[in-house]
């Protein structure tokens, strides 16, 4: 990966974390305690329930997404950066475009 690259990776990772923090906080919002019946009628609570159970396990899915990037980040100037670390081969900088937060080549991730 040449400076460059390694540059547009970089503002790659800033934007995503960005937008990341971003939807965390919305998410943070959907996913508080639901009122109890009384405050709210029943099926609209079990609505409530229900997008608060899917709102939870984005709110996981991106703080895990958000944990890796910040790796990636703190690896970026790394020589092992962008090297798969089960077959040791280079990823393809498509791939880590992509997914800057990848630690395998497709034919690892695909195993
Ligand atoms: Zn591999």
């Amino acid at each position: 990966m040449n400076k460059e690259e390694k540059m547009q990776l970089r503002n790659k990772i800033i934007a995503e974390t960005e937008s990341l923090e971003e939807s965390i906080k919305s998410l943070e919002e959907t996913s508080k305690p639901v009122p109890p019946d009384n405050a709210i009628g029943r099926l609209t609570r079990m609505e409530a329930i229900n997008a608060k159970s899917i709102s939870e396990a984005s709110l996981n899915a991106a703080r895990t997404k958000l944990a890796k990037l910040n790796r990636a980040m703190t690896r970026l100037d790394d020589p092992e950066f962008g090297m798969c670390v089960l077959c040791e081969e280079q990823i393809p900088l498509g791939r880590i475009m992509l997914l800057p937060e990848t630690t395998v080549c497709v034919r690892c991730a695909d195993r």
